[in-house]
């Protein structure tokens, strides 16, 4: 996209007397691929000088969410798991561990693609915005957040774009889970009612884990199912639940998928970050509110066992070791 709007510059710049010509050419070829492009914003195009009608069109093309990818609708429902980096070096004790009881106190950060025959959901969209990789093949960097690669790029591998996700689900609103989130404010928004109102409550700047806005300011206007705190069954077939378990955050939620081959699969959000947080039975100290965390784990795992469910903890190192990661999938 961004050539084709430095050919249209180079047109424009070789054949000044020729350039209102060529952008009507050039408008016309946009139109019949850039989806969106309205009438009006065509007769506004018209009306440019050839240099500002060129800045418009650049900026068009970096609107991925207008553009459709070629992946087609699978026959099952699939689960794609995409790399969006890993955080190294945080605190065992935030976690409720005493020195020495972790092992490794890394982390991963997955982001998944959930493909169903009748639409699809993005769970969970990173730790660093691709906008943070300066396009130079180096890993971008932000405090204990490390990201090889940037997501869209990895959405794009596999055939969508933006502009063919459906639903936009965020376990919750700490950074390392909805950095990339503004890139899908076409997507409808499934969101808890308490933690869209604690994302856009005044914030305190210097609060730890404040909702940062402009990772998500854009989903304010964006179509957007307000769950009223309750379980939420996205494709009203019962394969992909939202699960509604709060604490980490006042909306915090989980997501339960019934996969054809793979069986029932529950994504904890951070619910848990470390197995040990099971076994140890510890709460992190950074839940907005750790009774609220202890009834919603007893819960979950009541529906875990009474499923038959795998429980995978979103952020555990050790499992992603042993996971598929797209392109292969799960169904
Ligand atoms: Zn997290």
């Amino acid at each position: 996209m961004l050539t084709r709007a430095v050919h249209t510059a180079t047109l424009l710049n070789r054949d000044r007397k020729g350039a209102d010509k060529s952008l009507e050419s050039i408008i016309r070829h946009w139109k019949s691929e850039v989806i969106c492009l309205s009438q009006m914003m065509l007769r506004s195009l018209r009306r440019m000088p050839p240099i500002a009608a060129f800045a418009a069109l650049a900026a068009l093309s970096y609107a991925p969410a207008q553009q459709k990818g070629k992946a087609q609708p699978p026959k099952s429902l699939r689960l794609y798991i995409l790399d969006c980096g890993n955080i190294t070096g945080v605190s065992a004790a935030n976690f409720g561990f005493k020195e020495g009881e972790l092992k490794d106190t890394e982390m991963i950060t997955p982001c998944y693609l959930i493909a169903h025959p009748r639409g699809t959901l993005m769970w969970d969209v990173g730790e660093i915005p691709d906008g943070a990789f300066k396009g130079d093949g180096q890993p971008a960097k932000q405090g204990a957040f490390t990201v090889t690669k940037p997501l869209l790029p990895q959405l794009a591998a596999l055939g969508y774009a933006p502009a063919d996700i459906t639903y936009l689900g965020l376990s919750h609103y700490h950074g390392d889970h909805v950095a990339n989130a503004n890139l899908f404010a076409s997507s409808t928004w499934l969101v808890q009612e308490v933690e869209r109102n604690a994302m856009f409550a005044p914030q305190d700047d210097k609060a730890k884990n404040a909702p940062n806005l402009s990772y998500f300011g854009n989903l304010k206007n964006s179509k957007t199912t307000i769950i009223k705190n309750t379980d939420h069954d996205v494709f009203g077939d019962g394969t992909v639940v939202i699960k509604f378990t709060p604490g980490h955050t006042p909306g915090h939620q989980s997501l339960f998928l019934r996969l054809a081959k793979t069986g029932p699969l529950v994504l904890s959000g951070d619910l848990y970050h470390y197995p040990e947080e099971m076994t140890l039975k510890r709460i992190p100290t950074i839940e907005f509110n750790q009774e609220q965390t202890a009834k919603s784990r007893a819960s979950l795992e009541d529906f875990v066992k009474q499923q038959k469910a795998q429980l995978w903890i979103q952020h555990d190192a050790k499992r992603a070791k042993t996971l598929k990661k797209a392109p292969e999938f799960y169904e």
